[in-house]
């Protein structure tokens, strides 16, 4: 299988889709983590894009497709592929199509997580990750047990994301809005569409993924 999760910033994308990792064996293709990699190595392109991922603002999509298509290559074709964070604008999902094609693969489904905008800001300003594991967390709503130590692996070093904070999370809001929910009608008419509500809890969105890929 092949599918994309969209949805706004923040809406649940990446957890959903390390879920799927783990239930299914499919891999995860974010581009914003991959980008974000390349932004700590100090590749060519992460001193390209560095400044424009913190204004919250979309980096070209030459840039993106190329990730994706490279690492599509590197894929065995039994693995399903998770699009996370990736289309994000006409031009990508032309290009998706493309790339696609060339793999021999099919895109199965497209599922728009709903969100409401303002729990959004909420969710995303107050959110940090363990340093060692990845394990994430939330100032308001879900801090470690024992403050400063991760549940999990007992790391005591936590990050955050540069761009969570509000200004630029409106301003990927606005991108979002602007660039990536008109995409949605090119797979509608596919017939491809499927929404969950990305409100729910986590385990309950992830259930009504796995119900529409049984
Ligand atoms: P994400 O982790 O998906 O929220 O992405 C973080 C940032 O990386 C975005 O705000 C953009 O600056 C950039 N980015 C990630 N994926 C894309 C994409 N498909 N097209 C353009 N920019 C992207």
């Amino acid at each position: 299988m092949n599918i994309i999760l969209l949805g706004p910033p923040g809406a649940g994308k990446g957890t959903q889709a390390q879920r799927l990792v783990d239930n299914h064996g499919m891999k995860q293709l974010s581009t914003g983590d991959m980008l974000r990699a390349a932004v700590k190595n100090e590749t060519p392109t992460g001193l390209k894009v560095k400044a424009i991922m913190e204004a919250g603002e979309l980096v070209s999509d030459e840039i993106v497709s190329a990730l994706i298509s490279d690492e599509l290559a590197s894929m065995g074709p039994e693995t399903g592929a998770i699009f996370d964070g990736y289309p994000r604008t006409a031009a990508q999902a032309h290009a998706l199509d493309q790339i696609l094609e060339a793999h021999g693969r099919t895109l199965d489904k497209v599922i728009e997580l709903e969100v409401d905008e303002d729990a959004l800001v909420d969710r995303i300003t107050g959110r940090f990750t363990c340093a060692s594991c990845g394990t994430g967390y939330h100032d308001r709503h879900k801090l470690p047990k024992v403050e400063g130590v991760c549940d999990v692996c007992g790391g005591t070093e936590f990050k955050r994301r540069p761009d969570d904070n509000e200004e630029t999370v409106r301003t990927r809001m606005q991108e979002y809005r602007s660039k990536t929910a008109p995409i949605l009608p090119i797979y509608e008419e596919r017939g491809i569409v499927s929404r969950v509500d990305g409100m729910a809890s986590m385990d309950e969105v992830t259930s009504s993924i796995e119900a529409l890929l049984a």
